[in-house]
C-alpha cells in the first residue's frame, strides 16, 4: 500500500487522544489530494478494534491496524518502534504520522533510524506540490519556517498539537480492522515500576485551547493562587518558564520551551514572563498571545498580540474580577 498515510495513533485508556483526530485531519487532507489511502495504527492491550475502527473509519480512516498485547499496555519504545518497522518494511506507507508529543518525539526517530526514512520533526503544515509531499516546520526557536522534502520513500513526521483541527465524525463506513501479529516482540529493555497520574481537573497543557503561564515575575509558588484561579475560570491549563521550575515552585510538567513542552493553543496569557527565546520557542505558534509584564521592554511584548505593562498582582486580580462578571 505505497499510497497509504499512516497515523500512530495514541490512546489513553483505549481511548484516542485529541492530537490522533489531529493527525487524522491532516492525514486526510494530503490523502484526498493525492488519492491516497489514510490507515490508523493502534497499539495496546485489550483494545476495543471494532470500536476504534468505527471512530477512527467516521473520520476518514480506511484501514485500522492493531497491536494487541498484554506486553504492551503500557508504552515501551523497543516493542513500539518493532512493530511500526515490521508495518513500514511491508506496508510501505508514503508518510507516516506521530504526535510531537512525548511517546511521538521517543517513538519516531527510533523508527525513522530503523527503516532509514527521513523525519521532519514538528511540523506545522504540510503541502502536496507535483506529487510531493512537503513539510512545513519553524527553526531556530520559530525564528523561521522552512519548508522541507524529504529524500526518502517512506517520509515521517511529528505534528505540533493544536496545530490541525480536530477531525470531526462524518459517515464514513467502519475503518478495515487488520490484526498484526506480536508473537515476537523484543523485551523492553526498561521496565515501568509505577506510574503517577497527576490529578488535575484542567485540561493538558498540549492540548489545552487556552494556557495560562506565569513566570519569575509571579515571585514564589504561594502566588500562583491567582494564576490557577485564572485558569480555572477560563478552563485553560497552568504552563510555567524554566526559571520557575528551576526554582522550585511549579513541576517539570508545567514547563513550556525549548526543554518543556511545545503548545499552540488559541490563547496563551504569559503573566510575570520575561519572553526569552527558550521560552517563546514553545508557545510563539499560538494564536493570541496576551502578556502582563510591569517591564514595557519585555521580549514577550514583541510576540504579544495584547500587551499589559503593569503589576500583575494588581492586574490579573482585576482580571478575574471583570471574567466572574461575564
Ligand atoms: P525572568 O526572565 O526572570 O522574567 C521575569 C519577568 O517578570 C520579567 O520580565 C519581569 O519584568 C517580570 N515581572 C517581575 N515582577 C513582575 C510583576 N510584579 N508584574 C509583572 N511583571 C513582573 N525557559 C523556559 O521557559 N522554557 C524552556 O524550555 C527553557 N529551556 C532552556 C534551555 C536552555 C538550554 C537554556 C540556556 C535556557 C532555557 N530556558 C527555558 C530559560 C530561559 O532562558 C529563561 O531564563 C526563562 O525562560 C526565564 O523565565 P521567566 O521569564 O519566568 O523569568
Amino acid at each position: 500500500m505505497a499510497e497509504t498515510v499512516l497515523v500512530v495513533a495514541e490512546l489513553a485508556d483505549g481511548k484516542p487522544k485529541k492530537i490522533t483526530y489531529e493527525m487524522l485531519t491532516a492525514a486526510r487532507e494530503v490523502a484526498d489530494e493525492l488519492d491516497y489511502e489514510v490507515a490508523v495504527l493502534a497499539i495496546g492491550n485489550e483494545l476495543d478494534a471494532d470500536g476504534l475502527a468505527e471512530t477512527f473509519g467516521a473520520r476518514g480512516a480506511d484501514v485500522l491496524f492493531v497491536a494487541d498485547d498484554e506486553g504492551l499496555a503500557e508504552y515501551a519504545v523497543e516493542p513500539y518502534a518493532a512493530i511500526l518497522a515490521q508495518l513500514i518494511e511491508d506496508e510501505e506507507p508514503a508518510l507516516v504520522l506521530f504526535g510531537f508529543t512525548p511517546t511521538g518525539r521517543d517513538l519516531a526517530p527510533r523508527v525513522a533510524a530503523r527503516v532509514k526514512a527521513g523525519l521532519a520533526t514538528d511540523i506545522t503544515g504540510l503541502r502536496v506540490e507535483d506529487d510531493d509531499i512537503l513539510f512545513i516546520r519553524p527553526m531556530y526557536s520559530g525564528q523561521a519556517i522552512a519548508t522541507v522534502k524529504i529524500a526518502s520513500d517512506v517520509k515521517m513526521a511529528t505534528v505540533r498539537p493544536n496545530t490541525w483541527p480536530v477531525a470531526q465524525p462524518g459517515d464514513g463506513d467502519a475503518a478495515d480492522v487488520e490484526e498484526l501479529d506480536v508473537d515476537d516482540l523484543p523485551e523492553p529493555r526498561t521496565e515501568v515500576l509505577e506510574v503517577e497520574v497527576s490529578k488535575s481537573e484542567r485540561p493538558e497543557l498540549t492540548e489545552a485551547s487556552i494556557v495560562v503561564s506565569g513566570g519569575r515575575g509571579v515571585g514564589g509558588p504561594e502566588n500562583f493562587k491567582i494564576i490557577e484561579e485564572l485558569a480555572d475560570l477560563l478552563g485553560a491549563a497552568v504552563g510555567t518558564t524554566r526559571a520557575v521550575v528551576d526554582a522550585g515552585w511549579r513541576p517539570y510538567e508545567e514547563q513550556v520551551g525549548q526543554t518543556g513542552k511545545t503548545v499552540s493553543p488559541q490563547l496563551y496569557f504569559a503573566i510575570g514572563i520575561s519572553g526569552a527565546i527558550q521560552h517563546i520557542s514553545g508557545m510563539r505558534t499560538s494564536k493570541y498571545i496576551v502578556a502582563i509584564n510591569k517591564d514595557p521592554e519585555a521580549p514577550i511584548f514583541k510576540i504579544a498580540d495584547y500587551g499589559i505593562v503593569g503589576d500583575l498582582h494588581k492586574i490579573v486580580p482585576l482580571l478575574i474580577e471583570e471574567i466572574k462578571k461575564l
